[in-house]
């Protein structure tokens, strides 16, 4: 996308061109190796790409160590306050530290570059609204966005300085029209890859539209390389699958189910709500390009199906027509419509899951 330089996490690449990545993070004690580890395996089973670890502690990077040996997906270590923390996750094998300048020593910064440089490991500066300096807070007042691009700014002309150009920036807020803003104005001012996110952006749904509209209306604008969504919630998949839907919903991942279907009004003939969400979760791990439509009759579901590589329209109460690749091929009751629809998407996809 928009990122003119390239950073890489282990395998991901991020920047310059390279897909969209999606992020999560865990939210057990890191101590506790076999409980990190099946939250990672479990974000991973749904697309995660990176996955970001809190270390807070001595025994949280010890613990680190092991979870490196068996991640599917390359981990990046969350620091806060104390940035030993940074050296000893990338001695321990991070491919990178998240750091939040804001509470991190212009000394530890210095060390942590040289730890970094060394393992070949990146850098995220961490930005957020609500732990800018105090000197920003100062000549602001309050956590403007201008703050929030200059301390963005002044932090990567800083590693610049250090002989360090191996780290991409975020600048979240939760405030969704100053992240949005904050973001346009960060991509013009540099060329280091962008993580994406709405941060604290809340419970399930008030944060899943604050995300997609935060983070959707800067990739429509081609801005952003990696992203997360952040949810008050306690299973982390669903920031993997929020994440994965916003890129789904602009044609910006590879590989997706693309799932049409109607709102259901009183022409309805077939149940479109059941059938949907059925096919939906069939198709949740499905790595293959497809368009299916699901709609409640001819209305508009004639067009959508023609259109689509899997399409069903209502026809008659409890009946359906069903297409594929444009064509209708057979006239279905109601009770087996999913069995079918299922059956056509093993033929198209060829049973492709990961
Ligand atoms: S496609 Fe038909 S059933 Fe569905 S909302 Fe439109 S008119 Fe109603």
């Amino acid at each position: 996308m928009t990122s003119k330089k390239q950073i890489n996490l282990g395998q991901v690449k991020i920047g310059q061109g390279a897909p969209i990545s999606v992020q999560t993070m865990t939210n057990t004690d890191t101590c506790d190796i076999d409980a990190t580890l099946f939250q990672i395996n479990e974000a991973y089973s749904v697309g995660c790409d990176i996955i970001r670890v809190s270390c807070p502690t001595k025994e949280s990077t010890i613990a680190l160590k092991d979870i490196l040996r068996s991640s599917p997906i390359p981990i990046i270590a969350d620091i806060h306050f104390n940035y030993k923390r940074a050296i000893e996750s990338i001695d321990a094998g991070a491919v990178c530290v998240r750091i939040n300048p804001g509470n991190t020593p212009e000394s530890g910064i210095r060390e942590i570059v040289s730890a970094a440089r060394a393992n070949e490991a990146s850098i995220r500066i961490g930005i957020n609204s609500g732990s800018l300096s105090k000197d920003l807070l100062d000549k602001y007042g309050e956590p403007t966005v201008d703050a929030i691009v200059e301390s963005a700014v002044i932090n990567a002309r800083h590693l610049e300085d250090l002989n360090f150009e191996n780290f991409k920036i975020s600048v979240k807020s939760s405030n969704v029209k100053d992240m949005i803003d904050a973001y346009r104005k960060l991509s013009k001012l540099v060329d280091y890859p962008l993580h994406l996110g709405v941060t604290e952006a809340g419970p399930y749904f008030p944060g899943l539209i604050k995300s997609a509209i935060g983070i959707g209306s800067l990739l429509a604008d081609n801005i952003g390389d990696t992203l997360r969504v952040s949810l008050s919630t306690k299973d982390i998949k669903d920031e993997v699958k929020a994440g994965r839907q916003i890129l789904k919903s602009l044609g910006l991942l590879k590989d997706s189910v693309n799932i049409v279907s109607c709102p259901t009004c009183a022409r309805t003939l077939i149940d479109v709500v059941g059938i949907s969400h059925e096919i939906e979760e069939y198709c949740e791990r499905l790595q293959k390009q497809l368009k299916i439509s699901v709609l409640g009759c001819v209305v508009n579901g004639i067009g959508e199906a023609m259109d689509a590589d899997i399409g069903i329209h209502g026809f008659q109460e409890g009946v359906a027509k069903l297409y594929l690749k444009g064509k209708e091929i057979k006239t279905v009751a109601d009770k087996d419509i999913i069995t079918e629809m299922k059956a056509l998407i093993d033929k198209v996809s060829s049973n492709n899951k990961y």
